[in-house]
């Protein structure tokens, strides 16, 4: 028996109605973050993150309700999207990297970016969501080390998507509503005539 190969399996991501995901999560101890326990569970959901896939993952969307989150925005992931797409939205690559009790400040409360984005919890639907372009998170790294941030774009409406879901907050709080859609909706008539979809849906 070969327990070292053995891979962690993919973790159940909760939808919606699933209460963990509208509570507010507790901190991490420090002693807590070198855990086996703690150290496994950020294995698994990065496999689980790769794996669904998305940009990024919290842990009460996995039914843990601890301010811990995931990140990782691959050069993959944006070759189906124009350059002029990508410039838009300030998206450029990001490594894997946790996030623990990460507090979250705006850098640039007069300006946001309206772009539609999704959530793994709310699987199948988008919608346009206003957020702020430039943000500093102050956080620890998996080996508890003081870490901090400053990002703008779509990194840092990644990190305030993910610190809302540790304050039990989804997209769908802050969305337009008019401009709720499936994500297939979007993807075959939406994402390449963005402007258009703001007139008729009004955001
Ligand atoms: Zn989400």
């Amino acid at each position: 028996m070969n327990l070292e190969t053995k891979r962690e399996a993919k973790l159940e991501i909760v939808q919606v109605g699933e209460p963990v995901l509208r509570q507010i999560a507790r901190p991490l101890r420090a002693d807590e973050i070198q855990s086996p326990e703690i150290q496994r569970t950020i294995a698994a959901m990065l496999e689980t993150l790769r794996l669904a896939p998305g940009v990024g993952l919290a842990a009460p969307q996995i039914g843990l309700g601890l301010r811990l989150a995931i990140i990782e925005d691959r050069a993959e992931y944006q070759s189906s999207w124009s350059a002029e797409q990508l410039r838009a939205r300030g998206r450029a690559p990001v490594d894997s990297h946790v996030i623990i009790n990460p507090e979250l400040e705006v850098l640039d409360s007069n300006t946001q970016a309206n772009f539609f984005e999704g959530c793994l919890s709310v699987a199948g639907y988008t919608a346009v969501v206003p957020r702020s372009t430039r943000v500093r998170v102050r956080y620890l790294d998996q080996r508890g080390d003081k870490q901090q941030v400053e990002a703008h774009g779509w990194y840092a409406r990644i990190l305030q998507h993910e610190i809302d879901h540790l304050n039990g907050t989804l997209f769908i709080d802050h969305m337009k509503p008019r401009t709720f859609m499936s994500v297939k909706n979007y993807l075959d008539r939406w994402r390449n005539a963005e402007d258009e979809a703001h007139r008729i849906f009004g955001s």
